[in-house]
């Protein structure tokens, strides 16, 4: 049991760390279509920092910690980071996040570094589309074999993202929902959230709507997911050896069992990815603070943890795009 909860009684046990802001990607329902001034080299947590942050949090009760980005992977020495998170003795859960363009590379050294699993962020399984919502001239193969070589090395399970965004690649549901069937895929489906900077209510397709296509394989059935236990609702077509998970921030939050706080690249700590709201870390800990101080910061964060984020009443977080919070 952990040893911290907020002002709503939730145990919180779930730090995400974004590594960095900068990303090989520009998704268009993450950054804004002018793009993202980058954060200056200096202002952003080197390891060593980032690993006193997760010291204490681990002190605090924090046993479960997940990398993303920006794009995690563009960062030079993840593994090495991953290895000095794996030797805080408390901390049982590393899992990254991830686009998926350098997985291959890095899959390997990611796993024997101490990384338990990744999530894969992948919208498209058609080369052109894939391009179109990324932006940028990656390619859909390396992705699917960054996929593939995670499994292999025993990153698993392996968890794929798929934002849903109506007219765009809304069509590929189907498609992804399939492929569960005879692989083991586990498809998780994301509704599409309020970008900063764009049509700040943008159309979304909801799960019941994801659902009720999808059964037209067949019948959906609930089941657990095969690790963790997050915001996602699982269920399995027939005989299928993936699964299916539809993540529902806007048709039906799920805020109530929120466990998470979010460091941000620059080392601020963001009780929730839809406010704004942020304690300083790097300051304090640039300024030589003890590890008490920094728990006292950490406390803080936590007690201003919202009760709920507030999107699809149009209350958005103005600060920062998700490119930077990680997700
Ligand atoms: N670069 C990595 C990746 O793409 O997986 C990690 C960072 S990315 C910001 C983390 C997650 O945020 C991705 O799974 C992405 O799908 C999700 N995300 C970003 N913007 C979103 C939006 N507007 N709505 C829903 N999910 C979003
Ligand atoms: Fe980059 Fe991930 Fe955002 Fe895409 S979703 S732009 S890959 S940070």
């Amino acid at each position: 049991m952990t040893g911290l909860s907020d002002s709503f009684q939730r145990p919180i046990n779930y730090l995400r760390i974004s590594v960095t802001d900068r990303c090989n990607l520009r998704c268009v329902y993450c950054m804004p279509v002018g793009g993202v001034c980058p954060l200056a080299h200096d202002d952003i947590l080197r390891y060593e920092e980032i690993l006193t942050i997760a010291r204490a949090a681990a002190e605090m009760g924090i046993d479960k910690i997940r990398l993303t980005g920006g794009e995690p992977l563009v960062r030079a020495g993840l593994p090495e980071l991953v290895a000095m998170l794996a030797a805080i003795g408390t901390i049982n859960d590393i899992s990254l996040t991830t686009n998926g363009v350098l997985l291959a590379r890095y899959a390997a050294e990611l796993k024997s570094a101490g990384l338990n699993r990744v999530n894969v962020s992948l919208d498209s399984l058609k080369p052109d589309k894939f391009r179109e919502i990324t932006r940028s001239d990656a390619k859909l193969a390396d992705v699917l074999e960054g996929i593939e070589t995670a499994g292999r090395v025993g990153l698993e399970p392996v968890k794929l993202n798929m934002v849903v965004i109506p007219g765009v690649n809304d069509d590929e549901v189907l498609d992804f929902a399939a492929k569960t069937i005879d692989e083991e895929w586990h498809v998780r489906f994301i509704e599409l959230m309020p970008v900063v900077g764009e049509t700040e209510n943008p159309q979304f397709v909801a799960a019941s709507e994801m659902k009720k296509r999808i059964e037209r394989l067949g019948k959906l059935e609930p089941c657990l997911p095969s690790v963790g236990n997050g915001p996602a609702k699982y269920f399995r077509l027939p005989d299928a050896r993936g699964t299916i998970g539809f993540i529902t921030p806007v048709s039906e939050h799920f805020c109530f069992n929120c466990n998470r706080l979010r460091l941000t690249a620059d080392g601020k700590l963001r009780p929730c990815l839809l406010s704004d709201y942020e304690v300083d870390l790097k300051g304090p800990l640039r300024g030589g603070v003890a590890a008490e101080g920094l728990k006292k910061l950490i406390e803080e964060a936590v007690a201003n943890k919202p009760q709920q984020h507030h999107i699809a009443e149009g209350d958005v977080p103005r600060r920062r795009p998700f490119s930077q919070v990680g997700g």
